[in-house]
Order: structure tokens, then sequence, then C-alpha cells
């Protein structure tokens, strides 16, 4: 569907086309006037299996390769790329759907031989424990009838090797691939996407255009710093997670709502079991528990056992070593440097689940809190506590506080509760504890009563309408292509950037492995592309800037009167500075939430001077 209008920008759908063997359309001649030829091979109309290539006349990149947990196909499509083609593989950030394809694309021989992954030091660090742990279930499930081995332990040996960990850096890629031509050049930068540790959206630029891939995008985190402004471009592929909803509940209050719920649940003797991404949300809950737990008294604490399990242990080893710097929050820096704290992620009575009995844990008097992989109830510990759970208890809690993709158990259950069914009946792809993988792919089948679900939804690492918003207004592109999103996500955010963002002119939706160039633009406008970066614009709630009245502020008013409004600015700006100390304090705020008050603060303050409407 092509809806083009004179007034609205032209959104484009494509449907996700199944392309046979010879039929992969890659004869893609990127050069002058089309810098760069983006292919995606994943991750188009779903989340899961990111994937895209990028080819340059300097040339072919990747950036990203996960691996889809739901239904749909579990790898990106690779056909049509030769042996040895990819000169180097650029990674946004450590989640399974971004980063699992990498030891099949090495078992491939896709990569050139000194191809390196380029990426953030936290990103390499988790990407490792997430690679290794993957490599030790595809190992389990390949010995099953049926199934076959697709990348071994080699492949991952290698992958690991290849990783090029730095900061948020701008650099050339003549630094990191050889043989390149040396006079012209492709740049790559690095900027913090708040949507995990070492997360990054990337921007790549040639021959006078500028193509920005913003990875998953946060902002929401109490661990992480805000989104770093982007660099303005000509094309932005966007991410879509979660473009039908405007705003998010509190991220605040759902930390303070889980928190509560789980005491609650613990004192009734309820155990409660939170399945949970390994990798940044595991350790967004632990530190939930960190900050709060030593408020209880002796006598509820001990009542209580924390366990946290699967590769939420390494991931948040890797928390407690690499959240520092210019990868962690204003708030765990501080935590730190004034508490002396090094395990900000570990709260002191948690175990891990590989150091105790977890059947033990299920029975002996204390009530378990667990907090395991996988989010979506597809692999890991979650499923088979939770078949357990089935077995054991009259009551339990299942608390969902992450997305749901379609095909997962974990969305089963939540559509359970919006058909406000009595008791769900779910195959889980586990086990009881202790009797090891499914025989089959088919698990447990067991009976949840409905009520022992809940859902949190204000705990999203992705930003919601207004953050992707806000980000492909920053880059303020001519074209915008939404990826990592399902369909009808994509059309409410494609519609609402058409119209919102005024640069774009152009909105691609779908389009797997459809060749999509990018251009300088074509205005003769002065304000490039390449242009410096915007100043940060100030945006009220109803989305206008806020413009100074410059005949008030200027003309209308004589010198000293200046001088004492100067002063009143001053002290409020002094008092908005106190108070962010101590924000900065409060570990409940996120970084985007003490913006939010700062940005509040200072309109007041504008309204109160007459500076603004
Ligand atoms: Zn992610």
């Amino acid at each position: 569907m092509t809806g083009d209008t004179d007034d609205q920008v032209a959104y484009k759908t494509t449907t996700a086309t199944e392309y046979t063997e010879d039929d992969v359309p890659l004869a893609v001649d990127p050069g002058e006037g089309t810098p760069f030829i983006v292919i995606p091979r994943g991750g188009v109309q779903e989340v899961g299996r990111s994937c895209y290539q990028l080819e340059t006349k300097f040339g072919t990149y990747l950036v990203d390769a996960g691996l889809n947990q739901g239904d749909g196909g579990q790898f990106p499509d690779f056909r049509g790329i030769d042996e040895g083609q990819i000169d180097a593989v650029f990674l946004t950030h450590a989640h399974i759907d971004h980063v699992g394809a990498l030891p099949v694309i090495e078992s491939r021989n896709l990569l050139s031989p000194r191809a390196p992954i380029i990426t953030t030091r936290p990103t390499e660090a988790l990407a490792s424990t997430l690679l290794k742990d993957s490599l030790k279930i595809h190992k389990e499930k390949a010995e099953k009838p049926g199934r076959e081995q697709l990348y071994t332990d080699a492949d991952v040996r290698k992958v690991l090797d290849r990783f090029v960990p730095r900061g948020y850096i701008r650099s050339d890629i003549q630094d990191y691939v050889p043989n390149l031509p040396e006079q012209e050049t492709l740049t790559f930068e690095f900027g913090n996407a708040g949507h995990l540790l070492g997360s990054a959206w990337i921007a790549f630029e040639t021959m006078g255009s500028r193509v920005v891939f913003s990875g998953d995008l946060g902002g929401r985190s109490n661990h992480l710093p805000d989104i770093e402004d982007p660099p303005k471009a000509d094309s932005l592929f966007l991410e879509a997670t979660y473009g039908g909803t405007e705003n998010h509940d509190s991220a605040s209050e759902t930390r303070t709502e889980i928190y509560s719920d789980a005491i609650t649940a613990a004192r009734n003797q309820e155990p409660v079991l939170i399945p949970s991404f390994g990798v940044g949300r595991s350790q967004e809950l632990l530190y939930i528990f960190k900050n709060r737990l030593h408020q209880l008294d002796n006598d509820t604490r001990s009542q209580i056992q924390l366990i946290y399990d699967g590769m939420a242990v390494g991931a948040t080893n890797t928390y407690n070593q690499h959240a520092h710097g210019e990868f962690a929050s204003e708030s765990i820096r501080n935590l730190r440097v004034s508490n002396g704290e090094d395990q900000p992620f570990l709260p002191d009575q948690a175990d891990a689940g590989y150091h105790i009995d977890r059947q033990d844990a299920l029975d002996n008097e204390r009530t378990p809190i667990i907090i395991a992989p996988s989010g979506m109830l597809a692999g890991g510990w979650a499923p088979s506590y939770l078949v357990e759970f089935a077995d054991r208890y009259d009551h339990a809690n299942i608390f969902l506080c992450g997305f749901q993709a379609e095909g997962t158990p974990g969305r089963q259950l939540e559509d359970a509760i919006d058909a406000e069914a009595g008791t769900i009946e779910i195959t889980l792809p586990a086990l009881r504890l202790g009797e090891g993988v499914p025989d089959t792919d088919d698990g447990t089948t067991v009976e949840i009563p409905t009520e022992w679900i809940t859902r949190y939804s204000g705990l999203s690492a992705h930003g919601a309408r207004q953050t992707l918003r806000e980000f492909a207004r920053m880059v303020s592109p001519e074209e915008i292509t939404l990826v990592h999103g399902e369909p009808d996500q994509q059309r409410a955010l494609a519609a609402n950037l058409a119209d919102k963002v005024e640069t774009v002119t152009g909105i691609r939706v779908g389009g797997m492995m459809d060749a999509t160039p990018v251009r300088p633009r074509t205005d003769d406008d002065s304000d490039s592309a390449l242009t410096d970066r915007p100043a940060t614009k100030l945006l009220d709630e109803a989305e206008h800037e806020l413009t100074f009245d410059e005949t008030t502020a200027a003309t209308d008013m004589d010198h000293s009167d200046l001088v004492d409004r100067m002063d009143t600015l001053e002290m409020a700006l002094r008092t908005i500075d106190a108070e962010l100390g101590v924000a900065r304090h409060d570990d409940t705020f996120s970084e985007a939430e003490i913006r939010s008050i700062v940005r509040d603060e200072m309109r007041s303050l504008l309204r109160d001077e007459g500076l603004i409407d």
C-alpha cells in the first residue's frame, strides 16, 4: 500500500517477501549518488534476528546479527552473501536478538579472515557470556533426534577473538579493516542508546552522506545514562517495538510496585517467579532489591530467599565490572564513589542458582523470589521453575515485566490475562528441576491459574513512541525505515512520524531483503545532513518548541530590568542545580526522569519570568 497525497508524507509498506534461492535481489552497486545500500536480513517486521547489511564502496558490513526466539525463521537470511564478503560487524548491544547469530556467520565463513566485530566494552563482555551460554543450549538441543549442530565451540571462540571493544567513539574504518583505499573513508560513530549496559546507536558516514541505525532505544533505566543525541543524517533505521504506545507507565512507580508486590507475596509465603532477560532486565531487578531490601526488618528479611539464576549470574558479574564511567548512570557512579560499593547490582542476600540446591530452595522455610531467564519463558531456568511451581504450590506468583514476543510461552500467559481465562494450559520448554532439558521440543504441559500472573508494563527497556519520535527529530532524516517491531506497532509509528517529523519525505515499513538506497539529501537547503549537531531542542508536553518572546526579552526591557531578571534566573538555576543533586542521589529516578524534572522546572521558571507562554 502506498499512501501518497499532497499534504501527507508518503509511507510505503512492503510485505515481507519469501525469496527463492535464485531470486535473492542482491545486485547492489553503491557509489557516487548512492553511498550506502542497506539490505535488512532479519529484524524487519519482527522483534528478533536483527541484522542489516550495509553495502558501501569501502566494504560490506553488518549491523547486528541476532536470532529469533519466537516463531518465524530462527536466523537471519544470509543467502547471497559470499564467503569472506563481510569486512566487519558492528553490534548495537548484547541482546540475543542482536548477537545470537554471530557463531553461524562464523561457521558459514561469511566473514573475511581479519574482519573485526566492533562494539563497546560492555557489549563485548555481555556478548561473550551470552554466546557461551547459547552454545551450551544449542549443543544440548542438537543432541536430540532430528536436530543438527549448526556451530561449534571453535566458531564461538573465533567470534570472541574478533571483538574489538571500545568506548563510545567516532573513528575511521581504515583503522580497523585492512587493505581499504586510504584517501576516501568511511566513518562510524557509537553513541549511548540507554537500552542496556554498553548499548549504542551507530552512525555511518561516507561520500557526503550519513545513515543512523538506532539499535534499540531506551532512556528509561535508572542505571544507565540517558540516550546521547544522535547526529543528523539522510536516512534513519529506527526500531519500532513500542511504536503504538505514546508513553509507558512510570518506570520508578513500576519498580516500587514490583518490589512491594514481591515482598507482600513473600510475607504471605507465596513464591514469586520473575522471568527475566538474563542480560539487562535481571540486573535492573536486582538493583531494585539491592536498594530496598535493607529497609526491611530482620525477621521479614530472613524469611525471604532471593535467587538469581542462569545467565543472570554471569551477566550480573559483568554489570558489576563494567557499569562505570560513560557506561553508567550518575546514581551508580555515586554509589561507587560515595559508598565504595563495588557490586552495585548484587544484593547482599542474593543467592546464585548454581550455588544452592534449587529444589531445596523451593521446599525450605524461606519463601523464594526468583529472577531467572528467559524473560519470555522460551528457554533457560524460568520454565523449569514454573513447572515446579505448577506442581508444588496452591498459590504462587508470576511477574511478567518484559516484552513478550509472539509465539513464546510468555505471550501465551499474557494473552491469558487478556482473555480472562480461569486457568491456562501451557507447554513449557522444560522438565522438572534436575531432569535436564526436554527430549523433544514439546517440553512439559502444565496448568497455571491466571490469577498467578501479573503484568508490569512500566519497566520496558524500550522507549515508547515519544522517545522514538524525539530521536527521529534529532536525526532529521529524509527517509526513515522502520525495523524491529510488529506490523501494527510500525504502522502506528509510521503515521505518527509522517505527521510530526518535518524533514521526513518517506517512511518505509517492512521490506525484508529489500535493498534500500541511502542518498545525500536532495534539497538545496544549506542545512545539510552533515552539518554539525543541532543543539538539543527543549520540547514541551504538547511537542511545541519553546520559543522565547524576543520582543519582551530584548526590546521592551530596560537594562536594570534585565539585570534583575538575570539575577532571578541565576538564583532559580541554583535551586534547580541543588534539586538535581538530590534527585541524582535518589536511585529511583532514571536519567530521563531527572531530565524531565529539570525540564519542568525550567519551563515553570521561564513562564514565571514571562519569557514563554
Ligand atoms: Zn535489545
